[in-house]
């Protein structure tokens, strides 16, 4: 079961990160049942056995704080506000079934980062990657940055020191860019279609390619720009927001990178980790249709099946 002797990798999911099938009107591109269909047809395949899937908590307010303003957080508990940040068409006003959503998901990223840091292993979260959030409002679908609260609560333990967040969702993982714009400990590197915000600083890499970059090209920029970054850097955790529209049938973004493009990105992160022995917390990011499943589902199996070399 993939990774180095003895370390399996784990799945984090629950049944609540269904709960935003709600909200499927106002998002139609995004398929709400992928990640159910990931975990189901894990577990058909055997691949997962149900009762190794770790179950996230809901997460606290108090870890919220860790990156996030009060009085922002205070607005989130108004589903009106939330609707309205996330740009929706209609909310129940008496139920915060959204929020609800991006705090157990939120809570996964947490877990994930948690264990695959204890273990010395994998861990995929099946959600999570809201790279547009900033600690004061909420931005592109993003109402909590997940990954920049499991950072400072892994933080806070004293647990990691130097942590790099490889981002290749079809987006720019702006919001954690510019959390963490000056702070030494944490590297953000990031390959996407079109800036949201510009950064010079020594802990931060970001590639724009232009619309239709193929494979190739794709590929290219990834092996060329990564590996120096761990050289630079010798991060001791990897969070990896393995965004699934730069792929080709996507019906949001405009890369034309195929299925198997998409898997050799992923394989070649998941590489760099095992060379290192690193421990790697993934989380999906974006993708969007009804084939968008697929990318991540065959990153995970993939690894479960033990592809490293
Ligand atoms: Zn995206």
């Amino acid at each position: 079961m993939g990774w180095f002797a003895g370390k399996p990798c784990r799945i984090v999911y629950r049944s609540e990160y269904m709960t935003s099938i709600h909200a499927q009107d106002n998002h139609q591109t995004f398929d709400v049942m992928k990640f159910k269909k990931i975990r189901d047809q894990l577990v058909k395949e055997r691949l997962v056995r149900r009762r190794q899937i770790l179950a996230p908590e809901f997460l606290s307010e108090e870890d919220m704080l860790l990156v996030h303003q009060k009085s922002y957080l205070e607005s989130l508990k108004n589903p009106l506000l939330v609707g309205q940040a996330l740009a929706l068409d209609y909310v129940n006003p008496w139920d915060n079934y959204i929020m609800e959503y991006f705090r157990y998901v939120a809570g996964g990223t947490t877990l994930a980062v948690e264990y695959a840091l204890e273990h010395r292993t994998t861990v995929f979260n099946l959600g999570g990657g809201y790279h547009h959030a900033h600690p004061d409002r909420a931005e592109g679908f993003c109402l909590i940055n997940d990954v920049a609260i499991a950072i400072e609560k892994v933080r806070k333990k004293q647990r990691v020191e130097k942590i790099l967040v490889i981002d290749l969702d079809y987006h720019q993982g702006n919001g954690t860019m510019l959390i963490y714009r000056d702070d030494p400990g944490v590297f953000t590197f990031s390959i996407h279609a079109s800036n949201w915000a510009t950064l010079e600083s020594p802990t931060n890499v970001d590639l724009e390619l232009p619309s239709h970059v193929q494979d190739a090209v794709y590929l290219a920029a990834l092996k060329e720009n990564l590996p120096p970054v761990f050289e630079r850097f010798d991060p001791d955790l990897l969070i990896y927001l393995a965004g699934g529209d730069p792929f080709i049938l996507d019906s949001l973004g405009d890369f034309d990178i195929t299925e198997a493009g998409m898997l050799e990105r992923d394989m070649f992160v998941y590489q760099q980790a095992c060379r290192r022995k690193l421990p790697l917390a993934v989380v999906a990011g974006g993708g969007y249709g009804p084939e968008s499943w697929r990318v991540y589902y065959n990153f995970i199996k993939a690894v479960l099946r033990g592809r490293c070399k």
